[in-house]
């Protein structure tokens, strides 16, 4: 850990976590939050209004973390709100098929075109798990390609070398994932199409799926290569194995239709969460139909849900979709390249060696002067002055994710008085992060 003073200024929110750690593990229910990897004490937040988070001290911050993603049109958008006061209002669960579900089904489909069909579900995890079933019931095959440093939420199988809170506690291996469970799971580096031609050499005929994040978020934003995700389309399809675009992070952010709007290479199937939910557990998987229909009860690999196309969250995830058109993304690319310019303007100001890295309007800032291009790289960098860096910002009232592996969001309400609190930031924070040590 590096050395930062964390200025006591959240007392509410460390009586809170202190509550909270008596009754939850680590006072959190999902690991990053916690503030592990900067220390501190976790902001426990009250209220979100467009591009602000308020906290239980009554502090107010420009929200870069945008909930990991799905507040993409800010805080309490009203129309989403509207959606869900209406929805909710019918009744808030019917355990049997509803129109609303139907509707979100078709806007998905209309967006992405090559899915086909899909299937809701509640959470990004729940998206790639039955996936992954579902591939490996098409086939008939074991085994999953993954990449280090790409997570897809914590399906056992996909542990293995995963990014996000993982990369963020350094976690080798979790105890809880059998041999068993694992043993099937090939991990390749990301970005190295030659490893992945070496596995399906090694493993003819074994191999169900390669399951990437389309453009992977949680080992900080590593794009990429150009002819990447084609390749692995490629040697996907000579080796009779399906291709997994994980959208979860990236779908309806970076695009209309996702970062298959961007790089048009097309899966065979792909999963979806986060900003189809507007900010409620809906989440998504589908792609080709022949594989679809394999799917209980159109066909025999068996997948279900309690809450799945939950009226609200299908409510909400509606609304939301059906604002973010072309302008909605042009607004949320460009208040990310702004951000993006002034951050690295910041930082080499100070002399700190960064590279700020985007998809989109998803980026992240790497503490090395070095591209990133896979997990090997991302964890060269200097975390130790993200540390600094973080709490610095932190202090001066702008909410980043808090972890130097993750992606930071922006939202169509990120306007010119949330950019101005953030360059009024910036210089203290880029001095912090010259100033650290390790
Ligand atoms: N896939 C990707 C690419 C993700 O970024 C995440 C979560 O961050 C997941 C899957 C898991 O989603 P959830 O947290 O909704 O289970």
């Amino acid at each position: 850990m590096a050395c930062v003073s964390f200025p006591y200024d959240a007392p509410v929110s460390q009586t809170l976590f202190d509550r909270a750690s008596l009754v939850t593990p680590g006072g959190v229910n999902s690991p990053v939050r916690a503030f592990r990897a900067v220390g501190g004490t976790p902001r426990f937040m009250v209220s979100g209004r467009g591009p602000y988070l308020t906290d239980a001290d009554g502090r107010e911050y420009v929200d870069l973390v945008c909930s990991w993603g799905p507040m993409i049109l800010g805080h309490s958008h009203p129309e989403v709100i509207a959606a869900v006061q209406e929805a909710v209002a019918r009744g808030t669960s019917f355990g049997t098929p509803g129109e609303g579900e139907v509707a979100l089904a078709e806007e998905i489909v209309a967006r992405i075109e090559p899915v086909e069909q899909v299937r809701l579900v509640s959470s990004g995890t729940e998206a790639t798990m039955s996936a992954i079933r579902l591939a490996r019931g098409f086939t008939g095959r074991a085994k999953v390609v993954k990449f280090a440093g790409c997570y897809h939420g914590h399906v056992d199988a996909l542990l293995a070398a995963a990014g996000s809170g993982v990369a963020t506690f350094g976690l080798p291996d979790t105890p809880g994932v059998t041999g068993a469970q694992a043993g099937d799971t090939i991990v390749l580096p990301y970005n190295d199409l030659d490893a992945v031609r070496e596995a399906f050499a090694a493993h003819p005929g074994e191999i169900a799926c390669v399951i990437t994040e389309a453009s992977p978020g949680n080992m900080g934003v590593v794009p990429p290569l150009d002819g990447f995700n084609a390749g692995l389309k490629e040697i996907c399809s000579a080796n009779g194995a399906l291709y997994i675009s994980d959208e979860v992070m990236t779908g309806f952010r970076t695009s209309k239709a996702g970062w298959y709007g961007v790089d048009g290479v097309r899966p065979d199937l792909m999963t979806f969460g986060k900003v189809m939910g507007g900010g409620f557990p809906a989440a998504a998987f589908g792609g080709r139909a022949d594989v679809m229909a394999h799917l209980a009860p159109a066909g025999p690999v068996y997948q279900a849900g309690t809450l799945s196309g939950n009226p609200i969250a299908t409510a909400a995830g509606l609304a939301q979709l059906r604002l973010l058109d072309d302008a909605a993304y042009a607004k949320v690319d460009a208040v990310s390249a702004e951000i993006r310019t002034l951050v690295g303007e910041a930082l080499t100001k100070e002399g700190v060696a960064h590279t700020v890295q985007a998809a989109s309007n998803m980026f992240s800032v790497f503490f090395t002067d070095r591209p990133v291009r896979n997990y090997d790289e991302a964890k060269q960098q200097e975390a130790f002055r993200f540390t600094a860096f973080f709490h610095s910002m932190l202090s001066q009232g702008v909410y980043l994710p808090p972890s130097a592996f993750e992606s930071w969001f922006v939202s169509t309400a990120h306007d010119a008085r949330a950019v101005e609190r953030i360059a009024a930031a910036l210089p203290a924070a880029a001095r912090a992060a010259s100033e650290a040590t390790a």
